[in-house]
Parts: C-alpha cells; structure tokens; sequence
C-alpha cells in the first residue's frame, strides 16, 4: 500500500495496511486486537512527513458528523474536515473559528497542534475533546486545561503522555466548540494583512467577512496540496528572548518580532519565513523539492519528491538559520517514522 494520496507532501512510502475508521463501535473491537501492538494514526495526512516505509496498520480516522446547539455549542466528529466546519457553523449564524478558516486537516488533528493563524488559537474557542485511550479501550474526556495547550503544541504531541508516533496511546473521536452567535462581537482583525485587506468595506467586518478574507489571503499567498503538495508552514515561529532579539536588531535592524501573548519570560517571536528568507532559500529548488518561491516556510513536493529530499532539505535550512542567526528552527510536522537525534 503506497502512502502517497495519503498525505498532502504527496510522499510515497510504503504502509503495512490501511484500516478507516467509521465508528466508536469499529474502534471498540480493534482496540483490543492491537495492545501493545505498533499502530499509526492518521487524519487527512496534512501534518505529517512519511520518508520511509511504514511497518504497522495505518488507522485513517473517518468518523463523521457534527450538531450545534441554540447556545452556540459545537460537537464535531474527528473525521470531519476543519475548513468545512468552520463554513458550517458561519452558515449557521456562529463565528470564533472565521481566523482559522482553509487550514487544511481534519478535526481531529487540529487540537493536536493547536492550530492557529490570524492572532486565533483552537485552545481560544475549544470547550473538551473525546479521544480513545488503547490502554484502557475506553473513551475518556479531556478538558481545555487537560490538553495542556501551549504555541502549536499540545499533551498530544508530548511523548511520555501520547507514547511513540507508532504506538499512540490517544486517537481524538470528537471536539466541542463554545462559539459566539454572530453580531454579538466583533472578530480579530488585529494582524496586518488581514485588517489591510478588509479595510475597503464601508462597514465593519463580520465573521464571514473575515473568513473570506483569511481564504483571498491564503489562496494568494500558500500554494493548494491538490496541486503542488505542502504541509502549510514547516516550521514554527521561534520563541527568543527579547536579549538575543535585541543583539540581532543591532545586525538586522529589519528583524521582525512580536511579543508573546503571556510575556512572563521577557520573549518575543521572530517570523521563521523572515531568517529563512534572509539564508536565500526562498524559492530555491532541490530535485523535486524545494521551498515554495512565494512563501519561504511552506516546502513544497512538486510531484516525484521523496520523504527524505524533503528531510534533507530541511535540515539544510536548520543549518543554516543557525549558522547565520544562532536560532533552531523546529519544524511543524510529524516525522513518520521520527527521526532519531
Ligand atoms: P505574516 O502575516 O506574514 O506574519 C509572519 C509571522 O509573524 C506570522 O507567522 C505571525 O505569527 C507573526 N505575526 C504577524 N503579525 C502579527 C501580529 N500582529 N501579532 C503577533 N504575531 C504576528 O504570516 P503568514 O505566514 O502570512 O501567516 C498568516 C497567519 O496564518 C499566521 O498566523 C500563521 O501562523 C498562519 N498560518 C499557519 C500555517 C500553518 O500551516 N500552521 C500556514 C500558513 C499560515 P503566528 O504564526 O504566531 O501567527
């Protein structure tokens, strides 16, 4: 079984067997056939890199359906698509997600990273999340403070809760939403591009105003999966301290940083697009890899490309962001399988 339509880099690798998953009952019976057993799990493959071949069932979550109560409270299945959601519950005349419209994924994954764009984070608006434990073949709740939400971060991604990558203890079933009956606030508009783009209304935004806007954006600036294949940003924005921020200004007086929301430790955050850019990588192209010529942090699979040119460019750009910047960029997707050191 090839992995390539499996994933959005589009990477082929090689899978045991694929198993989707429809239904809590499904899940029930497979739970227990695969205790301590490797298994790997997958939503639309919108976050993950496969660069070798894969020796375990690859469980593809499916699990559908979404309702919405009068007070504006959300449950969606993990199998549902994220942007699809996000329209659904404008239509239905709640907003709060209108910032994180078109990120591409399911559900499910989005409280895994905490997805966030446009100064809205999931962790903002999510209410608890089901996920199914295999070590007790149960399905258990987490609140928001349980899911121990941090910048694209999450317990999910913590190994010594979560387990291995091939052998998960948690796959998230469902996700509620609190969300706000639109009219009764007024959206973020709070980040650049965003408010320059809606300022030639002649009246305030309204949540399907911005969500549009955010989709003009995206679909300008970030090239579509269908067509060359990405997982969004590849890296995440680094956290320095506002010392090290202040020390680099005196080189690069451009430098780009904003303040952390919480700023407790005197930090800042510098756009990781900014330092790559800066180490010319911007559209620079390796085989069939590269990084996309409009946006310096989405790598791209222009269609023959391998897990491991992706892999070996990425490293080459750590490399060299910390050669000339001194910062480390961690990189946004999964590994599958993790790559060691
Ligand atoms: P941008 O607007 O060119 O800004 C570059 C970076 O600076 C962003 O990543 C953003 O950090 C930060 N930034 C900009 N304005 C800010 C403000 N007013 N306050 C605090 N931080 C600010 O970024 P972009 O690449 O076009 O992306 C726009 C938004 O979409 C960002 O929020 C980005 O995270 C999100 N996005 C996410 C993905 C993904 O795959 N996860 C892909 C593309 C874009 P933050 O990233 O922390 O917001």
């Amino acid at each position: 079984m090839n992995l390539k339509p499996f994933n959005t880099l589009g990477l082929p690798a090689r899978a045991q067997e694929l198993i989707e998953i429809k239904s809590l009952e499904q899940l029930k019976k497979l739970s227990s056939t695969l205790t301590n057993k490797p298994r790997v799990i997958l939503g639309e493959g919108s976050n993950v890199v496969v660069h070798s071949p894969i020796d375990a069932p690859i469980l593809i979550n499916r699990l559908k359906g979404k309702t919405l109560a009068a007070d504006g409270l959300v449950t969606a299945a993990a199998g549902e698509n994220w942007h699809e959601l996000v329209i659904w519950s404008l239509n239905q005349g709640f907003g709060g997600l209108e910032n994180l419209a078109l990120i591409p994924g399911s559900v499910g994954a989005a409280p895994v990273q905490n997805i966030g764009a446009y100064g809205v984070e999931l962790k903002d608006l999510l209410i608890d999340l089901s996920a199914w434990d295999f070590s007790t073949h149960s399905e258990v709740t987490f609140t928001r403070e349980d899911c121990g939400f941090g910048y694209r971060d999450s317990i999910f991604k913590n190994q010594s809760i979560q387990g291995s990558w091939d052998c998960p203890r948690y796959m998230i079933t469902s996700v509620r939403f609190g969300l706000k009956p639109v009219g009764t606030y007024e959206p973020n508009i709070s980040y650049r591009d965003l408010s320059e783009k809606l300022k030639t209304l002649d009246q305030k935004p309204t949540p399907m105003d911005v969500a549009q806007a955010v989709m003009d954006i995206r679909s300008q600036k970030l090239p579509n999966p269908k067509q060359i294949g990405n997982v969004g940003s590849f890296f995440k924005n680094p956290v320095i301290s506002s010392v090290q921020a202040k020390n680099l200004a005196v080189l690069y007086p451009d430098l780009p940083h904003y303040p952390i929301e919480s700023n407790q430790d005197d930090t800042c955050k510098i756009p990781a697009a900014w330092l790559i850019e800066k180490c010319g990588f911007k559209g620079v192209r390796r085989g069939d890899v590269g990084v996309h010529e409009k946006h310096a942090l989405v790598l791209v699979n222009y269609g023959d490309g391998t897990g491991r040119e992706i892999v070996s460019l990425a490293q080459e750009i750590q490399a060299s962001v910390v050669a000339r910047f001194g910062i480390f960029l961690e990189p946004e997707p999964v590994f599958m399988p993790a790559l060691s050191g």
